[in-house]
């Protein structure tokens, strides 16, 4: 059992910074949960506090049920794998995995053991005698996992362990990690600014803002029901598109009408209700890019409202089209299956559909429906 909490728990760097603010999770055993947010939001802090190495000014952490405020890194049993992988350049593969475990006193067998389970797990069978100049970068950060592997933890923290490594290399380690977390069967806390990560390793993911917690949820979750406009935009790639505007009523129906009047379209019937019951006249128009469309014919039937624009720029990206266009002040992007071929500089129609379309408060920036 490892079930970690944290309740309340602030970090307040110098008596100024408060670069953890009144945090509160509940991490599941055996749990895959990922921290994730700009840069500056707080989740070196977060991670490093449950670790021990950094103090907490406000609040308890709980593992299994115990308050770990007090207790040094070492009593903990957590195992923390390092952006930079922290590896002893000196000490071969095989010493760097065994070090931890000589210090703890194990015996020789135990620690033999040990080394060559994880070694099997991590596919470093070969490389036990080379020291890390010899290795690849992807080889040296599964020793620095293989370094938390062999401690048997009951909780392995992820502090960005992939940035170092290129993209492609990135994605099979994220498998690599998602098989090991399923293989081994332990509560894992994973940090990271890159929401692809966190999509595609987490069960649950934490959204964090300016030391705040923004929502905890799904990648589903996240995505389909984001709790307000800052997830909607740091949630999906390219990002959420933007538009401002008032909701109106007229002849008892209730319109959205973008600021200079370009768009306007009746809100749809399970959306009213929302608006009714919260009375905000004031939003957002939320829409993610492959919910615009160049035209309707593949599904007639869904309902769509109409915008006319410049197009600014095409990415073509081989499975994918992107397509940039201004409205109302604002860059907007659309993204298309496949091959689409357009003439940058033309003015096109671009059609949203209602079906899929979210509100915020203008003011609060909370989701209203
Ligand atoms: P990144 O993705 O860039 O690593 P992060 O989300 O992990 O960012 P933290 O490293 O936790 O963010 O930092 C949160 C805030 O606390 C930042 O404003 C940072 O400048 C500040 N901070 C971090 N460490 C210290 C420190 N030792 N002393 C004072 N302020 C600090």
């Amino acid at each position: 059992m490892a079930e970690v909490i944290l309740k309340n728990v602030s970090k307040i760097y110098d008596d100024k910074t408060k670069a953890v603010d009144n945090v509160n999770i509940t991490i599941a055993d055996k749990e895959f949960i990922v921290l994730v947010g700009p840069s500056g939001c707080g989740k070196t802090t977060t991670l490093r506090m449950i670790a021990g190495l950094e103090d907490i000014s406000e609040g308890e952490i709980l593992i299994d049920g115990k308050v770990i405020n007090n207790l040094p890194p070492k009593d903990r049993d957590i195992a923390m794998v390092f952006q930079n992988y922290a590896l002893y350049p000196h000490m071969s593969v095989y010493e760097n995995l065994a070090f931890g475990l000589k210090l703890r006193k194990l015996d020789k067998h135990e620690i033999d053991k040990r080394v060559n389970e994880a070694a099997r797990i991590l596919g470093l069978e070969k490389y036990l005698d080379r020291k890390p100049k010899a290795l690849s970068g992807g080889q040296r950060q599964r020793v620095a996992v293989g370094r938390a592997i062999v401690r048997n933890p009951k909780v392995f923290l992820f502090d960005e362990p992939l940035s170092n490594l290129d993209a492609k290399l990135r994605v099979q380690m994220r498998t690599e990690i998602s098989r090991l977390h399923k293989e081994l069967g332990a509560t894992m806390i994973y940090v990271t600014h890159d929401q692809i990560e966190a999509m595609t390793m987490g069960d649950r993911i934490v959204v964090m803002k300016d030391g705040c917690v923004q929502q905890i949820d799904t990648p589903l979750n996240l995505y389909n029901l984001p709790a307000n406009k800052f997830v909607a935009g740091f949630i999906g790639s390219p990002s959420m598109n933007f538009i401002k505007g008032e909701i109106a009523e007229e002849n008892f129906n209730l319109f959205f009408q973008s600021t200079f009047g370009n768009l306007k379209f009746i809100i749809p019937d399970e959306k009213k209700n929302s608006f009714i019951e919260k009375k905000i006249k004031k939003v957002w128009l939320g829409i993610r890019p492959e919910n615009i469309h160049l035209t309707n014919k593949d599904k007639p039937s869904v309902s769509v409202a109409s915008l006319k624009s410049e197009i600014l720029l095409i990415e073509p990206l081989g499975n994918q089209t992107l397509i940039y266009f201004n409205f109302e002040n604002n860059q907007l992007v659309s993204e298309h299956h496949g091959f689409i071929s357009i003439s940058k500089g033309t003015i096109h129609e671009f059609l949203i559909d209602l079906n899929k379309i979210h509100f915020f408060d203008e003011e609060s920036e909370m989701r209203i429906t």
